[in-house]
C-alpha cells in the first residue's frame, strides 16, 4: 500500500460543500488501503480577508504579527476536514505547522523550512489515522509562528512529502493539469501527461502559475515524484518527474510559455571599452532591480547599444537610472518600451534535437511578427516580440510545434475511407 501526500488549494476547500467533498476523496484514498497526509491551504480568499483587516489597522503591520493573524486561515481549514472525515468513520487528526515540527528560519512571512521532525506524523499513520497538516506554516528556533510566502502550502505538501518519503505529492487544484500553454490563449493547449522537474521550472518562472516555484525545486532536489490534478474531476492529472534517459519519444517542445510582464530598456551609443556593462547595470542592480535578458550589439564606430529587459513595475524607475548613467557615460541616447511580451520554447528535448530555433523563427517570420531580442539556454528559447502579436505568435508556435489537441471526434470515429 502507498503513502500519498494530498495538498488541496483554497478553491478546492472554499466552502463547507467544498470541504466535504475533499473529505470524500481522502476517505476514498484510505478505504482503498493507502496511508494519507494531507495538506490545506486557507479556504479561498481568506488569506486576502486577514491581510486587509491588518492594513485596516496598520500599513505596515509587523511581519511577526502577520504571521500570527495569516496563519489562522489554514488552522480552521485543518480541523474542518477533520471533522468531515471523522463524521466519515474515518480516523483523522489536524496540526499546525509547529506541532507536527515543522521548523523554519525566521524570516517571518517568506521562512524557509529547514527541518521537519516526521516521528508524530508517522506515529499517527502507525494508528491508522489520516494525518491534516495545515499549509503555508511553520515555527521559528524561538516558537514564533511563521509562513513560507503566498502559494506556500505547495512546498509545506513537498517537504512533507519528502521527509515521510511519500510515494507521490498530489496537488490537487481547480485546473486538471499542466497545459502546453494557456487554455485561455490557445483552446487547443493540452494537458501534458508529464513534464520533467527542470521544463516545470521554467514554465512556472515564465508565468505558469498552477505551483509555487519553490515547491517545485523542491520537489525536483529531493526527487518526490509530483502530480498536479484536478479536485473537482477524475483524472490522471499530470505527473511532474525526472527526466528519463532514452526518452524516444519524449516531445521536442513540451510547452510554450508567455509573459507580458516585462518591458525593454535600450541605452544607444555607449563607448565600446571595458566596464561599460557594469556601469550600466550596477546602479539598476543597486536599486533592487532584476534583469532578465541582456543584449549588447557588436561595436560600429567605437560604440554599442546596450538592450535589457526589467519587470514592469520597475520600468519607471529603471528610465529614471539609466538617464542619469547614459548621461555620465555620454551615451547617445535611452530609448525604452513597455509594449513588450517574452515568448518561450521549453523542452528537455531541444537537448538532442537541432533545428527547433530555426523552426521557431520561420514560424514568427511567416506571420510577419518582428523578433527584438532573443535569448536561449540549454532548454528553453525566448524572443522579445511586440505585446500584440502574443496570442498570434504563441498559437502559431503551437501548431508549428504539433502540440495543439487533436480533434476529439477524429480520433475516436476515423472517417470511412
Ligand atoms: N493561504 C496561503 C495563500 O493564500 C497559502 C496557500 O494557499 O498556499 O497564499
Ligand atoms: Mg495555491
Amino acid at each position: 500500500m502507498a503513502l500519498y501526500v494530498q495538498k488541496y488549494g483554497g478553491t478546492s476547500v472554499g466552502s463547507i460543500e467544498r470541504i466535504e467533498a475533499v473529505a470524500e476523496r481522502v476517505a476514498r484514498t484510505r478505504n482503498a488501503g493507502h496511508d494519507v497526509v494531507v495538506v490545506v491551504s486557507a479556504m479561498s480568499g481568506e488569506t486576502n480577508r486577514l491581510l486587509d483587516l491588518a492594513r485596516q489597522i496598520a500599513p505596515d503591520p509587523h511581519p511577526r504579527e502577520l504571521d500570527v493573524l495569516v496563519s489562522t486561515g489554514e488552522q480552521v481549514t485543518i480541523a474542518l476536514l477533520s471533522m468531515a472525515l471523522n463524521k466519515r468513520d474515518i480516523s483523522a487528526i489536524s496540526y499546525t505547522g509547529s506541532q507536527v515540527g515543522i521548523k523554519t528560519d525566521n524570516s517571518h512571512t517568506k521562512a524557509r523550512i529547514q527541518d521537519i521532525d516526521g516521528a508524530r506524523m508517522r506515529a499517527d499513520l502507525n494508528q491508522g489515522r489520516v494525518v491534516i497538516v495545515a499549509g503555508f506554516q511553520g515555527v521559528d528556533p524561538n516558537g514564533n509562528i511563521t509562513t513560507l510566502g503566498r502559494g506556500g502550502s505547495d512546498t509545506t505538501a513537498v517537504a512533507l512529502a519528502a521527509v515521510l518519503k511519500a510515494d507521490e505529492c498530489q496537488i490537487y487544484t481547480d485546473v486538471d493539469g499542466v497545459y502546453t500553454t494557456d487554455p485561455r490563449v490557445v483552446d487547443k493547449a493540452k494537458r501534458m501527461e508529464k513534464i520533467t522537474f527542470e521544463e516545470m521550472l521554467e514554465m512556472a518562472s515564465l508565468g505558469s502559475k498552477v505551483l509555487q516555484i519553490r515547491s517545485v525545486e523542491f520537489a525536483g532536489k529531493y526527487k518526490v515524484p509530483l502530480r498536479v490534478l484536478s479536485s473537482f474531476s477524475d483524472g490522471p492529472g499530470t505527473l511532474i518527474t525526472i527526466e528519463e534517459e532514452n526518452a524516444v519519444e519524449q516531445p521536442i517542445i513540451s510547452g510554450i510559455a508567455f509573459n507580458r510582464d516585462e518591458a525593454k530598456l535600450t541605452v544607444k551609443g555607449v563607448p565600446d571599452v571595458p566596464g561599460v556593462a557594469s556601469k550600466i547595470l550596477g546602479p539598476i542592480g543597486r536599486a533592487n532591480i532584476e534583469v532578465d535578458m541582456i543584449v549588447q550589439n557588436i561595436g560600429v564606430d567605437q560604440t554599442t547599444d546596450f538592450t535589457f529587459t526589467v519587470h514592469r513595475n520597475d520600468f519607471k524607475k529603471a528610465i529614471g537610472i539609466l538617464e542619469e548613467v547614459a548621461q555620465d557615460l555620454k551615451a547617445e541616447s535611452v530609448v525604452s518600451d513597455d509594449k513588450i511580451a517574452k515568448v518561450s520554447l521549453v523542452g528537455v528535448g531541444m537537448r538532442s534535437h537541432a533545428g527547433v530555433a530555426s523552426t521557431m523563427f520561420d514560424t514568427l517570420a511567416a506571420e510577419a511578427i518582428n523578433i527584438q531580442i532573443i535569448s536561449t539556454s540549454e532548454i528553453k528559447i525566448s524572443v522579445v516580440i511586440a505585446e500584440k502579436y502574443l496570442e498570434l505568435a504563441v498559437r502559431a508556435l503551437h501548431t508549428a510545434f504539433d502540440l495543439d489537441e487533436k480533434d476529439v471526434q477524429e480520433e475516436h470515429y476515423p472517417p470511412a475511407p
